[in-house]
């Protein structure tokens, strides 16, 4: 094969592989941000169990006030018992005790279920803590996995620039700007293979004699609808023939 051909494959296989590296490195921001949903989702239940268990603790703290108020009121009542003149008023007096007693009861019931209420949440609490430092400890790792994957990516995007660098400073400049340019209009190949009398970059037909030159490829040519270069490799030895191990480098 013409030998700037064979840089150019080489060229156009550097470029795809800088291009797919240099996706690769910016998806990693894109992935870590992924991966701190599940921290968010669960500091924010997190936040949400300790609102309510904070609104719970109130919540009993101003009934254990009215229990207590409520039985201060009872027994100043009860100190007054003696003062009762008539049956009258001591019915009232007692009704009015009572009434106060009802609600102490009352109100140390819905005591107990806030206890109840306290002490799931205060489980929620521990589950959403273990669940916040699991999905901290996940995202530590994946952060620092990615970091690596990353650098290491940066490394061999370094050496295939470098390697790129090389095989352009060879490349005939015509041929480079060709390239360039051809690569820039179409977006993806510049370097086609032909078969079948072919261009697999466009699928146009090669006529018969142009498809002998490239066969041939003393020089270089291009699909003459796409102006990608283009290149013939030859098929494979026929399946009777033993396959020979290829030669150790
Ligand atoms: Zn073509």
């Amino acid at each position: 094969m013409h030998e700037q051909l064979k840089l150019l494959i080489e060229l156009q296989s550097l470029d795809s592989s800088i291009l797919s590296m240099d996706e690769r490195i910016e998806q990693v921001p894109r992935q870590i941000s992924q991966y701190k949903a599940p921290l968010k989702e669960a500091t924010e239940s997190l936040q949400k169990s300790k609102a309510k268990y904070d609104s719970l603790v109130k919540k009993k703290k101003d009934k254990d006030l009215k229990v207590d108020e409520a039985q201060d009121k009872i027994n100043k009542l009860k100190t007054r018992s003696g003062d009762i003149k008539t049956n009258k008023e001591f019915e009232a007096h007692k009704k009015e005790i009572e009434n106060f007693e009802k609600s102490v009861y009352k109100i140390e019931d819905e005591i107990l279920a806030a206890m109840e209420d306290i002490e799931t949440y205060e489980k929620s609490i521990k589950e959403d803590e273990a669940k916040v430092k699991k999905a901290e400890g996940e995202l530590k790792q994946i952060e620092s996995q990615l970091a690596e994957e990353q650098s290491k990516l940066q490394g061999e995007l370094e050496i295939s620039k470098a390697k790129r660098n090389d095989f352009a400073s060879r490349l005939d400049k015509d041929f480079l700007n060709q390239y360039m340019v051809t690569l820039k209009r179409l977006g993806d190949k510049a370097v086609v293979e032909t078969k079948n009398e072919i261009c697999l970059g466009c699928n146009t037909n090669i006529p018969p004699q142009l498809y002998n030159d490239i066969r041939k490829s003393e020089r270089i040519y291009t699909c003459f609808y796409c102006k990608r270069f283009l290149y013939f490799i030859e098929p494979a030895p026929a399946e009777d023939k033993p396959q020979e191990s290829p030669p150790v480098s």
